[in-house]
């Protein structure tokens, strides 16, 4: 179970402000500066200079050859004035991967945001449901019980699809279509409930690991454009600086371990032959206490460099807007749902939308009555049309009644995901 769902912004668990941990970097020299503004990336933006340093550092080796860098003009400090591509070429790595640790945190982000007011909503729905199914159907507290322990093994789109061809044929009384329908759907909304806590719960983890994960020395090379070794020894180096000079600008002094502690945790737990952001940890990670953890903690994520290109799943047309509204509405089925989510939570526009698609159906805030109508005229027997004047539209064969009964019910029809080991129809 979660115990400690992440809702509102990390940042509100740390006690540092901005000015203080951007004080401790003013203090530090030059490549230090660079080195921990690019651990933290997620956060930070690396300055103008950050860049020229960098560039000029992947110079260093050819002005040493004397080759490339002779005849250079040279600012009044000595420096060499680089050509812009040099620069550009160091801003678009930097974006690249700050793109990256960005976007992937703002995908976790999103969906935490959108679960827990999912699962809020859901609540409200099922609970419709329940006062319905006591209300209007006459369910005693122990027909309800027996439904929600048999949730987990209920076939129930093959049982959806039965009733529907039962009430076609008019085989059935309204109050016991009503019965039946709003039964499934009771199930079907407690099972969807604990697929999307299960999902909460894991990318809840997945976010903690987030927050305080850095890049590897692989990365930081290939955006420094140095060679991997000396990396490793700056990582330490540029932490332990930084370090101290946050604790003096806190006029605060590091008691037993706290220091070690705090470098560790600026190293993070490597994994073999990586770093630690080569993969997600199967643990859930405590936030910790340490001067550095709470450094990452303080920080909300920078802005993505550039707002992403809009996707071109489903032609970003009607037909997604509608299949994102029927998940986001709790209409739709496990199969599909199932697909959906793991394809939308890798594209950020189509979380995006989601989740915009999510709060504009909430500003409508409605009420527990407006809830219950919802789900009355959404689970209602579906009645033959009777307005139509005979003769004015064709013949329609059992099989076109029950094609578009089964339309009528399509976001419930689709195949259920049973726990493994359950029997399968
Ligand atoms: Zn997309």
């Amino acid at each position: 179970m979660l115990t400690t769902a992440p809702s509102g912004p990390a940042q509100s668990q740390s006690s540092l402000s901005r000015e203080q941990i951007e004080a401790a970097i003013a203090k530090l020299v030059p490549m230090e500066r660079v080195m921990i503004r690019l651990l933290m990336l997620q956060y930070l933006n690396p300055t103008h200079d950050d860049v020229s340093f960098m560039a000029q550092e992947r110079a260093e080796p050819q002005m040493k050859a004397g080759t490339k860098l002779r005849g250079f003009p040279m600012n009044a400090d000595g420096t060499p004035i680089l050509p812009k591509e040099w620069i550009a070429a160091i801003e678009l790595k930097v974006n690249q991967y700050a793109t990256q640790v960005r976007e992937h945190r703002r995908r976790l982000d999103l969906q935490i945001d959108f679960i827990n007011d999912y699962l809020g909503d859901l609540q409200r729905e099922t609970e419709a449901i329940e006062s319905l199914l006591t209300t209007d159907c006459g369910c005693a507290t122990e027909a309800l019980e027996e439904l929600r322990s048999q949730a987990r093994q209920a076939l129930i789109s093959y049982a959806l699809r039965k009733l529907a061809v039962r009430a076609e044929k008019e085989a059935l009384e309204e109050d016991a279509y009503l019965k039946e329908r709003l039964g499934l759907e009771y199930q079907a909304h407690l099972r969807r409930r604990d697929r999307f806590k299960k999902r909460l719960e894991q990318i809840a983890q997945e976010r903690q690991v987030s927050v305080f994960s850095s890049l590897s020395d692989e990365h930081l090379a290939t955006i420094w454009g140095i060679a991997k070794a000396p990396i490793m020894n700056r990582r330490v180096k540029a932490i332990q600086k930084y370090l101290n000079a946050l604790a003096s600008v806190l006029n605060s002094q590091f008691a037993g371990g706290e220091f070690a502690a705090a470098v560790n945790a600026g190293l993070g737990s490597r994994m073999p032959g990586g770093s630690k952001n080569e993969g997600i940890g199967t643990k859930y990670l405590e936030a910790k206490e340490d001067l550095w953890s709470k450094t990452l903690l303080a920080l909300p994520p920078a802005p993505l460099p550039n707002e992403p290109k809009p996707c071109e799943h489903d032609g970003a047309g009607k037909v997604l807007i509608g299949k994102l509204r029927s998940l986001a509405t709790y209409v739709m089925g496990e199969e599909d749902e199932a697909k959906l989510w793991i394809r939308t939570i890798q594209c950020l526009p189509c979380l995006v939308r989601l989740r915009t698609m999510q709060q504009e159906v909430a500003e409508l805030g409605e009420s527990s009555e407006t809830v219950l109508q919802r789900v009355r005229a959404r689970t209602a027997m579906p009645r033959k049309e009777t307005t139509e004047v005979p003769g004015t539209t064709p013949e329609k064969t059992d099989a076109d009644s029950v094609a578009h009964l089964e339309e009528l019910l399509r976001p419930f029809i689709g195949t259920d995901i049973l726990p493994e080991g359950s029997a399968r129809w």
